[in-house]
């Protein structure tokens, strides 16, 4: 049975993994994320010491922090591109990799890793079109359109766009530095922390707090779903954590779209189409796995 080698590679932490699927993970390693040549450096090391003891790696995927540039057909594939995180801006990451390791590396952006980990292992498992959104220090967004992972122009950057925001109601401004209120902006872990004072874990679940962002996620999900016609979407991250925001969110879901899509799942089911991730907080590392056995096709 081929082994792959997997990498999570977020803005905070780094998470390396080597194994053959879900069920068997032989190896994996966790470290935050420094300058880039010495987390990836610390990738490396992993991987070398692993295939002196399993042997060579089939690939490596790579689910990573971005924007990215994931065009295979792009001198800068494999590139960490205009990334606001310090030090890290136009970094060659994936062919870094293969070139040191000598194997064929696959990479991707991290919600699209996560969202190809669900279609393979979890709750996204013979659909064609979803979506999978993290919410968190940022709100991403990826997915699979006809069976294919999105990329198109670049990739989705389904965090900036654009919801309607009250100010009188709510005066906070948003934190997003290019654009103020975009929907990260307004509705990620940092715009709850500015606007309330403190952290979610803080709140209790009855909080006005919760409300109010579970009507901005809202927004900003009927704007996907009217837009790419999603099968279902998978929400995971660190604000989805709290549980009471689901059964709020799908109810402000159903009332903004006002019966006007005639879909069973949205209508009479929508407990299982706004759904948590079904791998839980592997979907990530699962997910780089999945892009490792892509990429030695
Ligand atoms: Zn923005």
């Amino acid at each position: 049975m081929p082994l792959w080698g997997a990498i999570e590679a977020g803005g905070t932490k780094f998470l390396c993994a080597v194994g053959s699927g879900p069920r068997d993970l032989r190896a994996e390693t966790t470290f935050p994320t420094t300058s880039p040549a010495e987390t990836i450096g610390r990738c490396l090391s992993f991987f070398s010491e692993q295939q002196q003891k399993v042997g060579r790696l089939a690939a490596i995927g790579i689910a990573s922090f971005g924007p990215v540039d994931p065009d295979t057909a792009s001198p800068g594939w494999g590139y960490i591109t205009t990334t606001p995180k310090k030090g890290w801006a136009q970094t060659d990451f994936a062919s870094a990799v293969g070139r040191a390791l000598g194997v064929p590396v696959g990479f991707d952006t991290d919600v699209n890793g996560a969202a190809l980990g669900e279609h393979r292992w979890g709750a996204a498992q013979g659909l064609s079109t979803f979506v999978y959104l993290t919410v968190g220090t940022g709100i991403g967004g990826g997915g699979l359109v006809n069976g294919e992972l999105m990329h198109g122009l670049i990739h989705p950057e389904m965090g900036h766009i654009l919801v309607p925001h009250d100010r009188k109601s709510d005066p906070y401004g948003g934190w997003c530095p290019y654009h103020g209120d975009c929907w990260e902006g307004l509705a990620a872990g940092p715009a709850f922390e500015e606007r309330w004072g403190q952290r979610g874990e803080t709140l209790p679940p009855d909080h006005p707090a919760w409300a109010l962002e579970a009507h901005y996620l809202a927004l900003g999900l009927v704007n996907i779903i009217c837009a790419l016609s999603p099968q279902r979407i998978i929400m995971g991250g660190g604000m989805m954590q709290q549980q009471q925001l689901f059964p709020l969110l799908r109810r402000k879901v159903q009332t903004l779209l006002n019966g006007y899509l005639q879909a069973p799942a949205i209508l009479r089911d929508i407990d299982n189409y706004i759904v948590p991730p079904a791998l839980g907080r592997r979907a990530g590392v699962l997910g780089a796995l999945a892009l490792a056995q892509i990429a030695a096709q």
